[in-house]
C-alpha cells in the first residue's frame, strides 16, 4: 500500500464513524441537526480519500459531474419546500439506485469474465435492487407529487403477472450468475428489474407511499452495499449497510404506525384491495365563531394541539407557540400530540415545531397523550385528518382501518383548523368533523391561529 491508499483507508475509517455517530444524534430531535453535519462531514471525507487514493485516468468527467451535481443538489436544496421533501427524497433514492446500477453494468461490461462468483453474484444483486429502485422511487417521487394519480392502479390478473415478472428477473439473475458469458441473461434480469419497480409500486395507494418510501431507501442501501463489494471499497459497505438497515428498522416501525404488514409491503400487495366504506355520517359541521373558540381555550385547564399537514403547509407553527405560550400564562397546560405519520415524512412535526422553539418537553407521543384526551378539555385539530379519524379505530371496512389514531374524538370538546371540507391524504371522509363535540374553524391555519391569539388576549 503506498501514502495515498493509507490516507484513503484513513478517511474512510473517520467518514464510517462519523455515519454511524450521525445515526446516533439522528434518532433525536434535538441532536438531530448536528447529526446531519457529521454524516455530510462523513460524506466529504469520504469522497476525498477516494479522490487521492484512486488511480484518476480524467479529471474531466469527475469535475463535470461535481459540477453539476452540487448545482442541481444545491438549486433543489433551496427551492423545494419542506412539504415536499417526501417527493425529493424519492427522487435523491432514484438517483443512488441509479448510479449504483450504472456502476454495476459497467464493471459487468469491462470485468464480467475475470469475476469470482462471489463478486459476480454481489454485481447481479446490486444492479437488480439498483434498477428496480430507480423506476420505483420515480414512481412514487410521481404519486406524491400528483403528477400520476394517488390512487392504487390495479388490473385483473396483477399479482399472477408480478409473480411472472419476478420469477423471471429472479431466474435471470441466477442464470447470468452460473454463465456470465451470456449476456442476454444479463440485459433480461436488468430490463425486468426496472419493469419490477414500476409493478411493485402502481398498485400503491399513495396513503401507504411512506413505508414504501422507506422501504425504497433501504434497498437503494443494500444495493450500494453490493456496490461496495463488487469494487472491494469498505466505505461503500458500511454506508450501505448503515442506510440499508435504518431504512428497513424505519419501514417496520412505519408498518406499525400505519398498522401495515411488513410481509404484504415486501410483496407489494397491500393498501390497494380494500374498498372505502365509510361511515355514514349522517351529520352536519358544525361551524365555530373565533370569539367562541378563543373563550373556550382561555377557559380550559387543559389544552392539546395536534398538528398535522396543514400546520405544514400554511408555515403555522410559530403562530401555534405563540397562541399555545399566551394560553400558558393564563394558567392553561398545553400539550402537543404527535402521531408517527402526521405530514409528510416520519419527524414532520418534530422538525416544525422544534424549529419554532416549542420545548421538547411538551411534545407526547400517540401512545402517551391518547391515555389524556378524556380529561382534555379543547382538543385543537390544525390542519390534521387522517391521523385523527376516527374510522381507522371503528370501521373496520375502512381504508385506514387498524392504523393507529390520536383519540381527539374523546377529548370533551374538539374545534378543528382546516380550510373548507377538503379531505386527508387517503382522501377518505373523516366521521370526526360531524361529531357532537366537534366545531370547525375555517381558514388557512396561521391565520386562525393568529387571530385567536388577539382574541384569548381581549378574553
Ligand atoms: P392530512 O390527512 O393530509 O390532512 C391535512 C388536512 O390539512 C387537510 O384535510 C386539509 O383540509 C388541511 N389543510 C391543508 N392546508 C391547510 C392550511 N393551509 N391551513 C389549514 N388546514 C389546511 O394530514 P395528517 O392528518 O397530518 O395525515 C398525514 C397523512 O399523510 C397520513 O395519511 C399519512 O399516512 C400520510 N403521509 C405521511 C407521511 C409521513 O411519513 N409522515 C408521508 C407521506 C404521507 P382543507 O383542504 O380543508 O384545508
Amino acid at each position: 500500500m503506498n501514502l495515498n491508499t493509507y490516507f484513503m483507508e484513513a478517511t474512510y475509517l473517520v467518514a464510517s464513524i462519523l455515519f454511524i455517530l450521525s445515526l446516533k444524534m439522528m434518532s433525536h430531535p434535538e441532536t438531530a441537526r448536528r447529526g446531519m453535519f457529521l454524516a455530510e462531514g462523513g460524506m466529504f471525507a469520504a469522497i476525498i480519500g477516494t479522490l487521492v487514493g484512486t488511480n484518476i485516468i480524467t479529471w474531466t468527467w469527475i469535475i463535470a459531474g461535481l459540477a453539476l451535481g452540487s448545482i442541481i443538489g444545491g438549486w433543489m436544496a433551496v427551492t423545494v419546500p419542506m412539504t415536499a421533501m417526501p417527493q425529493r427524497t424519492a427522487l435523491s433514492h432514484a438517483f443512488g439506485a441509479l448510479a449504483a446500477a450504472l456502476v454495476g453494468i459497467g464493471e459487468f461490461v469491462v470485468h464480467a469474465s475475470e469475476m469470482g462468483t462471489v463478486t459476480r453474484g454481489a454485481l447481479g444483486f446490486e444492479v437488480m435492487l439498483g434498477a428496480l429502485t430507480t423506476t420505483g422511487s420515480l414512481i412514487a417521487a410521481g404519486k406524491l407529487q400528483g403528477v400520476i394519480g394517488g390512487k392504487p392502479i390495479q388490473f385483473r390478473g396483477q399479482n399472477a403477472v408480478n409473480l411472472v415478472i419476478f420469477l423471471g428477473m429472479v431466474t435471470s439473475f441466477f442464470y447470468f450468475w452460473a454463465h456470465p458469458e451470456v449476456v442476454v441473461a444479463f440485459y433480461t434480469m436488468l430490463t425486468l428489474a426496472f419493469v419490477f419497480g414500476v409493478m411493485l409500486v402502481i398498485p400503491i395507494g399513495s396513503a401507504d407511499m411512506p413505508v414504501v418510501m422507506s422501504l425504497l431507501n433501504s434497498y437503494a442501501g443494500l444495493a450500494a452495499a453490493a456496490t461496495g463489494f463488487v469494487l472491494g471499497n469498505n466505505v461503500l459497505i458500511i454506508a450501505g449497510t448503515l442506510d440499508g438497515f435504518s431504512g428497513f428498522i424505519l419501514s417496520v416501525l412505519m408498518c406499525k404506525a400505519m398498522n401495515r404488514s411488513i410481509t404484504n409491503v415486501l410483496f407489494g400487495g397491500f393498501g390497494s384491495v380494500i374498498a372505502e366504506a365509510a361511515t355514514d355520517t349522517g351529520g352536519v359541521m358544525r361551524e365555530i365563531s373565533l370569539d367562541d373558540a378563543a373563550m373556550q381555550l382561555a377557559f380550559a385547564n387543559r389544552v392539546v394541539f395536534v398538528p398535522g399537514y396543514g400546520l405544514a403547509t400554511a408555515q403555522a407553527q410559530h403562530a401555534v407557540r405563540e397562541l399555545a405560550e399566551l394560553l400558558e400564562s393564563r394558567g392553561v397546560t398545553v400539550k402537543y400530540a404527535i402521531h408517527p405519520v402526521a405530514g409528510r415524512m416520519p419527524g414532520h412535526m418534530n422538525v416544525l415545531l422544534a424549529e419554532a422553539n416549542v420545548p421538547y418537553s411538551s411534545l407526547y407521543e400517540m401512545e402517551q397523550i391518547n391515555p389524556e384526551f378524556p380529561s382534555t378539555d379543547v382538543a385543537v385539530v390544525i390542519g390534521a385528518n387522517d391521523v385523527v379519524n376516527p374510522d381507522a379505530r371503528d370501521n373496520p371496512k375502512s381504508l385506514i382501518a387498524g392504523m393507529p389514531i390520536l383519540e381527539v374524538d374523546r377529548a370533551k370538546s374538539v374545534i378543528v383548523l382546516k380550510r373548507g371540507q377538503g379531505r386527508g391524504f387517503s382522501g377518505l371522509e373523516n366521521p370526526l368533523f360531524y361529531k357532537p363535540c366537534t366545531t370547525m374553524l375555517y381558514g388557512d391555519a396561521k391565520s386562525s391561529l393568529s387571530h385567536l391569539a388577539q382574541a384569548v388576549q381581549h378574553v
